[in-house]
């Protein structure tokens, strides 16, 4: 299958080593498509690994996975990246991901913010658009 990230790569090239831990995210880009598609596949323990730790919203993880799982993903846009490259310790990206919510069409617009921890990047906070 293509990766649902919408890279246009199949998906065993794309997220799912990413997603297995065989392979880390290089950017902080590749880590947001990777937490993308994570939603679409509702692989809740994805999400909460690729989170740092500092803000890794455990008690509402059923939440998340009920709200991944009760909507259609329709895609991901990324709007614009800044810094989050594999030199880098920090990144932003601002993304729209778009889903359909009982028929109606919804988006998330973030910037969200990266931080590399030992080597590995992990989401860790975001900012409504
Ligand atoms: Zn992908």
């Amino acid at each position: 299958m293509t990766c649902p990230c919408k890279s246009g790569k199949e998906y065993p090239q794309c997220c799912a080593p990413i997603h297995k831990g065989e392979q880390a995210a290089k950017t902080a880009e590749a880590l947001m498509r990777s937490r993308y598609s994570a939603f679409v596949l509702a692989d809740i323990n994805y999400l909460m690994r690729s989170h740092h730790k500092s803000t890794r919203p455990l008690r509402d993880k059923k939440n998340i996975l009920n709200f991944a799982k009760s909507v259609t993903w329709m895609g991901l846009q990324i709007v614009s990246s800044k810094a989050g490259k594999e030199t880098d310790t920090e990144g932003w990206v601002e993304f729209k991901a778009t889903y359909l919510e009982n028929g109606r069409p919804q988006c998330i617009h973030e910037n969200s913010y990266f931080v590399k921890d030992k080597g590995i990047w992990y989401y860790k906070s975001g900012e409504h658009k």
